[in-house]
């Protein structure tokens, strides 16, 4: 699933498509990606508006339209957007649940193979309080600092893990994210997020950033369904230390990479720099 550095890269890719065009016609295909509201009166609605930005909180795109609606994109597991410039076609896909041509003549095509992807039309006034139930603070943010973290982690029982995936926590983290940033800190990822200390939670608060700013560098990581709205791939999956690295060596001491199930995820450590 795209976590926040996949989901900031599409956004950083497809912002100078969007910004500023007009959607002229569009066709959405599969009834599950808007339900329980009609797809064919989600695309009506979007014919005719302009598209003022493209933003993100978390893993949702959030198209800013120039009535005040918000259309809210969620790829869930194998969603993917892909463009064609003006003149050009997009490719033949099986798998393609909507396509919005613009007036710059560009195309924008929706792909999701598994269909747990998300579109959302909401009115003018109702984004705020949609995105305020279900994310907590955004962790690349400049307000994000230590302090918050530790305030967050208080008197929490569930794993350091479940709480960092838990996106009303903390917005954007998903598995590889967390694995990463838990063997960063060399914090065992059962550990009980209110018993970490100061140390442990300055240490997680820089992990975190460092893993996700990666991620950002390195236009995210390929593993199955995500590419950029141009086609290429990320380049994070060669540098996991160790995620999906179960039997390989630890970069920092050598010992052989471990996978356990936290909160129903694959989770992978280092037993002997996070120990319990
Ligand atoms: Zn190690």
């Amino acid at each position: 699933m795209p976590e926040l550095p996949e989901v900031e890269t599409i956004r950083r890719r497809l912002a100078p498509v969007l910004e500023g065009a007009t959607i002229e016609a569009a066709e959405i295909v599969d009834p599950r990606l808007t339900r329980p509201v009609d797809p064919l009166l989600v695309a009506d609605t979007l014919v005719g508006e302009q598209i003022v930005s493209l933003g993100r909180r978390g893993k949702y795109l959030l198209w800013r339209l120039e009535s005040g609606r918000t259309l809210v994109v969620h790829l869930r597991m194998t969603g993917s957007l892909r463009h064609a410039p003006p003149g050009g076609d997009l490719p033949e896909d099986p798998y393609r649940r909507a396509t919005l041509l613009l007036d710059t003549g560009a195309r924008v095509g929706y792909r999701d193979v598994r269909r747990f992807g998300t579109w959302e039309l909401l009115d003018e006034g109702h984004l705020g309080p949609y995105l305020a139930t279900r994310l907590g603070p955004e962790p690349l943010s400049a307000s994000f600092g230590a302090a918050r973290l530790a305030s967050l982690t208080a008197g929490r029982r569930a794993p350091i893990k479940a709480f960092l995936l838990d996106q009303r926590r903390i917005a954007g983290v998903g598995n590889i994210y967390a694995d990463e940033a838990l063997w960063r800190a060399r914090i065992h990822p059962l550990r009980p997020a209110g018993a970490l200390d100061r140390g442990e939670i300055a240490r997680l608060h820089r992990a975190l950033r460092a893993a996700l700013r990666r991620g950002l560098e390195l236009q995210g990581s390929t593993l199955r369904d995500y590419v950029t709205p141009d086609g290429d791939g990320g380049g994070m999956q060669h540098e996991f230390h160790v995620y999906g690295r179960l039997g390989e060596p630890c970069d920092r001491c050598g010992r052989p990479i471990e996978r356990i199930v936290v909160a129903g995820r694959g989770t992978w450590l280092c037993p002997s720099c996070q120990v319990a």
